[in-house]
């Protein structure tokens, strides 16, 4: 099998508020996918970390009356501490602030794009909203509001350094029609294909330090102005491997891996798809292979805003403190689809994961190591048919091991087309396949004819059991990378390997 070297990073939020449901949208999908290319051997680099420098920490601080510093590391350790409670596994966790890797690879990245002669000054006045961090055209407003926060935008003039993007629009369009930049899914490319059709305009790239209260890194050369977000945001993918402090890791994550995969929301993927590769472009470096785009969440019906926390219902910590880790990552996983936006409540999470993880899955397991016990003291029976061999079967366990043989396999053609529900799908298939196993073998009927001297009756309980055993430890694996606490459990409740299973607990209490 041919492994690869896979570099996959979240976006970092800004730290301006705490992390809510949609952040954690981001980073479970980044976890199971870095979880899955562990499993078959790929050798991968998850990361994410958190936007110290954005001027709207800024402005959240002076509202608190505290320093932005302050403020950046209180809520920056609210986001790395989201590790535990989603369960996740990342291999490293950028602060832009303050860790000591980020500052000079902005300045080299800087330094590399104006080496190409991009930036350029120019005074400028326009409408700016300070949510986005964006200047806005008038066309671009909705009734002469942003239309991601419903706020009117200030007028704002400056002279700042201002980056030719007009000049990659070119080779975006081809790089990314081409798919040589990858994105997911066709309707993002897409929109952005259409977006550099209509004209890409060159945008300002820093911003007086003085407005931006001296936070954030001054340009190299001109102390006058703080390096906007896009250079030192986005730019965190290569600092932190590195590019301006040296050590083998840039070379390894970024110009000699295999894929270099990025995740992000759709409100961002304009600066993910466009400005960003225009970035790396400039500065002679590769660019992502793919960017991977999942839509927004709304909780109970509401927009989940980037700068506002939704109260509790939206709160991972307090979701997974209430209902376990797994029945969140499931409700991502299963529930929000590849294109749409998806809505949750806790109501809706509940009823996932019992209707999944406690009726379907939590039920099988239940009952396969239940009728292990009644009928084999708990010793599973040593005829594991493979699922790779379903002709030695009896037609009964045929669908079963069919579904089991092909779950791997679309497993990974979901992933791979950023599909969760797909993939996810893949393992169900097998759940109900197995359910329907039991009804239609019925073990405790064959026990019984095996009791009143029915031999080949035995046979077939020996058989079935082993199926439903061997099934249920397969779904433990297939599950690990999506839920990795259940997937522990079940393998460990399907587990004969020192003697007897061990007795039959529920792996998936049931929510209330
Ligand atoms: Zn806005």
């Amino acid at each position: 099998m041919n492994t690869q070297r896979l570099y996959l990073s979240t976006t970092i939020p800004y730290v301006n508020g705490r992390p809510h449901l949609g952040h954690a949208l981001e980073f479970v999908q980044a976890d199971v996918l870095a979880r899955h290319h562990r499993l078959v051997g790929d050798q991968v680099r998850c990361q994410t970390g958190t936007d110290d420098n954005a001027l709207k920490n800024v402005l959240a601080a002076e509202a608190e009356g505290i320093s932005p510093a302050a403020l950046v590391d209180r809520n920056a350790a609210a986001f790395a501490a989201l590790r535990e409670p989603l369960a996740l596994s990342f291999d490293d966790f950028i602060r832009t602030g303050s860790d000591p890797r980020h500052r000079p690879g902005v300045e080299r990245l800087w330094k590399a794009c104006a080496a190409s002669g991009d930036f350029y000054l120019k005074r400028y006045e326009g409408q700016y909203c300070v949510g986005c961090e964006q200047f806005y055209r008038p066309a671009e407003l909705v009734d002469g509001l942003c239309s991601e926060h419903r706020t009117e935008p200030e007028l704002v003039a400056e002279e700042n350094w201002f980056f030719r993007l007009s000049r990659y629009a070119d080779q975006l369009h081809e790089l990314i029609s081409s798919g040589t930049l990858r994105i997911e899914p066709a309707g993002r490319r897409n929109e952005v294909l259409a977006f550099i059709a209509g004209g890409l305009e060159d945008f300002s790239a820093s911003r007086p330090a003085a407005r931006a209260r001296g936070w954030g890194i001054p340009v190299p050369g001109d102390p006058s102005q703080v390096i906007y977000v896009w250079w030192d945001a986005l730019g965190n993918y290569v600092t932190s491997l590195g590019y301006g402090t040296g050590g083998a890791d840039y070379q390894r994550w970024w110009t000699e891996a295999d894929r270099r995969v990025q995740l992000v929301g759709k409100p961002v993927l304009r600066f993910h798809a466009v400005y960003w590769p225009a970035i790396l472009l400039s500065a002679g470096l590769p660019l992502p292979t793919d960017i991977l785009v999942h839509d927004l969440l709304t909780v109970g019906g509401r927009k989940i805003s980037k700068s506002d926390s939704s109260g509790d219902s939206a709160d991972p910590v307090a979701l997974a403190a209430r209902y376990g880790t797994d029945a969140v990552r499931w409700w991502l996983l299963r529930d929000v689809p590849r294109v749409g936006d998806a809505d949750f409540t806790p109501a809706r999470l509940i009823a996932r994961a019992n209707d999944d993880l406690a009726n379907d899955l939590g039920n099988l397991v239940s009952r396969a190591v239940t009728l292990v016990h009644r009928y084999r003291q708990g010793k599973v029976p040593g005829v594991a048919a493979t699922p790779g061999d379903p002709a030695r079967l009896a037609p009964a366990g045929r669908a079963l091991a069919q579904a089991r043989r092909r779950a791997p396999e679309r497993i990974a053609a979901g992933l791979a087309d950023f599909d969760f529900r797909a993939a996810t799908a893949a393992i169900w298939d097998v759940v109900e396949e197995a359910n329907r196993y039991v009804e239609r073998v019925q073990p405790w009927r064959l026990a019984r004819a095996e009791r009143d001297g029915d031999a080949a009756a035995g046979e077939r309980l020996d058989e079935s059991l082993a199926l439903l055993i061997g099934t249920c430890s397969g779904l433990g694996r297939e599950l690990a990378p999506f839920l990795p606490g259940l997937a522990a459990r079940i393998q460990a409740a399907c587990d004969d390997s020192a003697g007897p299973l061990p007795a039959a607990e529920p792996v998936f209490p049931r929510l209330r």
